[in-house]
């Protein structure tokens, strides 16, 4: 009897699922928005809703499921299936895999949604073939998943990963996580609008103010690349300079890692040659060099589809 599988991707606004073959050909796929304001249990309720859907739209039940994999944007214990910290979905201690069991009895993996999209990166993406890989995911917040030796590396408490709160400056904007001076607080979505808007107050003269209709606060990263790509010489600069704090991250990074590949993806790196131009120059300016080493930096290569196609991998794996 052939057996299938489902991988989830649970963001903070959309959650998209995959039923795929034993061979992870994805047969449908399903799209809805997380219903964040009913709280865990009722996102929990919807997700297990939308499995009951895929299935039953392919005259599939529960016992032709060998696996259901699940990624969440968060802290995950994966042992016991706990979800122990979510900022974007607001969830702390969520007992996922005791929920899971209550409705179904198939088996399910959660992992942390960034760490799924480096699996799915390094199996179907931008990282194929690579044994030792960084996948970076900047987007309302930034992280990475790591491959080392063909495994995904956790750390001793599966934690590993958290790039996006590596110090790039000594003092600096308090981030988040109650450090100051990281990563994110520099090259995250939310970062680069809040610089934009900082650097808006002294140029009256920048085509944002025209692109945000005269309000500061309307300013998104997307906004500012737009200008950028219209010539606008401040947004320009902006991305020039979150180009170069992701060189000076990643330069780190890859000199203790020493990768055979670096993969860049999530809605922020849709900036493209603006971004990743300052990055790359960056980043071979400050990583340590050695005869004939290269970091070379890619565009992630499943966009959208990493999270959901990483889930579907994990749920192969069990
Ligand atoms: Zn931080």
């Amino acid at each position: 009897m052939e057996r299938y599988v489902i991988g989830i991707d649970l963001g903070g606004s959309k959650m998209a699922a995959a039923l795929a073959d034993g061979q992870g050909r994805v047969l449908a796929e399903e799209r809805r928005p997380t219903p964040v304001e009913a709280g865990a249990e009722g996102v929990l309720s919807a997700l297990a809703e939308l499995v009951e859907d895929l299935l039953r739209a392919q005259n599939l039940t529960e016992r032709d499921l060998s696996a259901v994999g699940l990624g969440i944007p968060g802290m995950i214990d994966r042992e016991r299936g706990l979800c122990l910290f979510s900022p974007n979905l607001f969830w702390r201690n969520v007992d996922v895999a005791g929920f899971w069991r209550e409705r179904f009895s198939c088996r399910l993996v959660v992992d942390n949604d960034v760490r799924l999209g480096a699996v799915a990166e390094a199996e179907w993406g931008a990282g194929r073939g690579a044994r030792d890989l960084i996948f970076v995911a900047l987007g309302t917040g930034i992280g990475s998943g790591l491959i080392l030796g063909g495994e995904v590396y956790r750390g001793s408490r599966g934690l590993a990963g958290e790039i996006g709160h590596i110090t790039v400056s000594r003092d600096g904007p308090v981030c988040n996580c109650g450090n100051h001076g990281c990563l994110e607080v520099y090259a995250a979505g939310p970062a680069i609008a809040r610089r934009a808007q900082e650097a808006m107050a002294s140029e009256p003269e920048s085509l944002l103010w025209r692109l945000a209709g005269g309000d500061k606060e309307k300013v998104t990263a997307e906004l500012v690349s737009l200008a950028a790509d219209q010539g606008d010489e401040l947004a320009q600069r902006i991305w020039e300079e979150t180009g170069e704090y992701l060189g000076i991250g990643l330069a780190s990074v890859a000199t203790l890692l020493n990768p055979e590949r670096i993969v860049v993806g999530g809605g922020v790196a849709q900036a493209g040659e603006k971004l990743f131009r300052p990055l790359v120059r960056t980043l071979k300016a400050r990583a340590m060099t050695a005869p004939g080493l290269t970091y070379p930096v890619l565009p992630a290569a499943l966009g959208s589809a990493a999270g959901v196609r990483g889930a579907v991998a994990a749920a192969l794996k069990l």
